[in-house]
């Protein structure tokens, strides 16, 4: 083969994407589920980061900007614009800083389809219904929304389509470099059903996430000068704070801001702290002081307070970030930044070259800006690999729709009317739930339906066979936390008997739940937030 990705996270799906797109053959090995890490424990915003301009972060905000739109294009069922209402603040920022801010934001990303910033008038504006009477004044711009956990499964749906292999739950525990020019890795296969298996491969990616340093020693013992700060940031998800799509964008005296989002209709998503993490990533949780802070930011600008019993559900993870010896964690660089190692040819930074078989290891990134990083890894990478590099195809996700988005015009209200036209026994809740999780793939789950009844069996509330079969067949999950969680979030709205209905559907056995679910489970049933 090829390329061996390590790492089914947004990066590693999306390098696996976009190489496998150029006609390498590609493997893409994850020790756990698809998106199990960071990639589904984000704030899930596709945004340029307005707070990174005070960082002085240009290049990262510009590229972000930019990518918003072409993302949107890409997957806008997954993907949607959302309006962020700032309220403002003099002694924190002053009205002229935020002005600046705005114009920048407005103008250095070629925006096209998404509104641009005003200001706002609270006593008048809608948008201040849910504030304090003392908030009057502030600003409304654009941003996305994205459903993260599904974006990397898209990704690795789409490498799949393009002819890459994904294995799930399989760990890369040992890559080599042989005399053969290749790397010899041996992959670990977890549970019932899976084979060890061993590949030679050309180059590998190593976009472990957390894990990147662990990866480059113990996995294939490269020793390099680069060093990771593991960031750690959790969310609350409380009962609607107020009414209306808008996000509110706080600002606290930290000089960090924390966001307010509308969460699966019935739910306002809070979040995020920045603590720096040096424990194992696989066993990150929210602690004490992270539920009070981030209640604390909420009640100093809604009028409905919150504390944090009220959280139904909370997540965190950790920012894989480059060691940019900044002592701020929260200003430590939210950019990618690459580290290569062999190489059969120099890449025109210069990197690489000592004759072996490459390595490249990603730290950082957004998911805003993966599909950018899986260019930038390939361009750098292709001059790498000698003359297979110089065969590859060019970069070609740019105009691509992942599987799903392939709407006409990006219209997604105008498919959603079709496809309730043409099944019109579909409960308008479920047809809406379908096309936003699976685009125009809704089409495979309808498959030959008429009626509920043919989507059998019926496991509970609004969950059908059918769903489960296509969640099983095409997007590699296996246990009831992969559909509840990460290939959807009917974990916040099905009765407790619908999962566990679920779980013996998939053959699993009483108890065995131990991740988000159970979690969540047990919080309901004690009647307090999930702890
Ligand atoms: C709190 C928080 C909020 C954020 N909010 C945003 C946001 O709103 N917008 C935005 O653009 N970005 C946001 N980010 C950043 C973004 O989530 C991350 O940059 C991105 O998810 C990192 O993806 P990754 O693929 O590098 O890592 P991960 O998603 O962690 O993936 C790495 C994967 O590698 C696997 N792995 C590790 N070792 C092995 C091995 N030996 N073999 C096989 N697999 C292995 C792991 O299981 C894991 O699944 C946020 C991050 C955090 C923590």
């Amino acid at each position: 083969m090829d390329l061996l990705v390590i790492g089914g996270g947004i990066n590693g799906a999306g390098i696996a994407r976009d190489a496998a797109g150029r006609g390498l053959s590609v493997v893409l090995c994850e020790q756990a589920d698809l998106a199990q890490a960071t990639s589904s424990a984000s704030t899930k915003l596709i945004h340029g980061g307005l707070r990174y301009l005070e960082q002085y972060e240009f290049r990262l905000v510009r590229e972000a900007l930019i990518e918003r739109e072409v993302l949107l294009g890409n997957a806008p069922h997954i993907i949607w614009p959302l309006t962020f209402v700032l309220p403002h603040v003099s002694k924190l920022r002053p009205a002229w800083m935020v002005r600046l801010g705005l114009f920048l934001y407005d103008h250095l990303g070629g925006r096209k389809r998404l509104p641009g910033s005003r200001g706002v008038d609270f006593t008048k504006d809608p948008f201040g219904a849910p504030l304090k009477d003392d908030v009057r004044k502030g600003f409304a711009y654009s941003d996305c929304w994205v459903e993260d956990s599904r974006l990397v499964v898209l990704n690795a749906q789409d490498a799949r389509e393009h002819g890459a292999e994904v294995l799930t739950r399989t760990a890369c525990r040992r890559a080599r470099r042989g005399d053969d020019g290749l790397w010899h890795a041996s992959l670990e296969a977890a549970g019932p059903g899976g084979a060890d298996r061993t590949f030679t491969a050309r180059a590998v990616v190593n976009a472990a996430g957390p894990w990147v340093t662990q990866v480059l020693g113990q996995v294939t013992g490269v020793n390099r000068p680069v060093g990771l700060r593991l960031v750690k940031g959790s969310h609350l998800v409380v009962p609607k704070l107020y009414d209306g799509d808008q996000a509110y964008i706080l600002q606290n005296d930290d000089r960090r801001i924390v966001f307010a989002i509308p969460y699966e209709r019935d739910y306002t998503l809070l979040g995020t702290t920045d603590k720096l993490y040096e424990s194992d990533p696989g066993q990150v949780e929210i602690d004490a002081d992270e539920r009070a802070y981030i209640c604390r930011a909420a009640n100093r600008y809604f009028k409905r307070q919150v504390n944090p019993d009220d959280a139904i559900w909370h997540y965190s993870g950790v920012r894989p970030l480059y060691d940019d010896a900044n002592e701020n964690v929260s200003a430590v660089t939210r950019d990618y930044v690459f580290d290569v190692d062999g190489g059969f040819g120099k890449d025109s930074e210069g990197d690489g070259g000592d004759g072996t078989p490459p390595l490249l290891s990603v730290f950082g990134g957004k998911i805003t800006t993966y599909r950018k990083l899986a260019e930038h890894a390939m361009d750098k990478l292709l001059p790498l690999l000698g003359t297979r590099g110089r065969s590859a195809a060019p970069a070609w996700t740019e105009h691509a729709a992942l599987p799903g988005g392939d709407i006409a015009n990006a219209d997604f209200e105008g498919y959603l009317a079709d496809l309730q036209h043409r099944h019109d026994w579909l409960p308008a809740h479920m047809a809406r739930r379908y096309a936003r999780a699976y685009g125009t793939r809704t089409e495979r789950i309808l498959a030959g339906a008429a009626s509920l009844d043919d989507l059998g069996p019926h496991l509970g509330d609004e969950l059908y066979g059918a769903e489960v079969r296509y969640l099983q067949q095409h997007e590699w999950a296996r246990t009831a936390d992969d559909i509840l969680w990460r290939r959807t979030k009917l974990g916040l709205h099905l009765s407790e008997a619908t999962q566990d209905a679920l779980a013996a559907h998939l053959g699993e056995t009483a108890g065995a739940r131990t991740g988000a679910g159970a979690r969540l489970k047990s919080a309901r049933s004690q009647g307090v937030a999930a702890k």
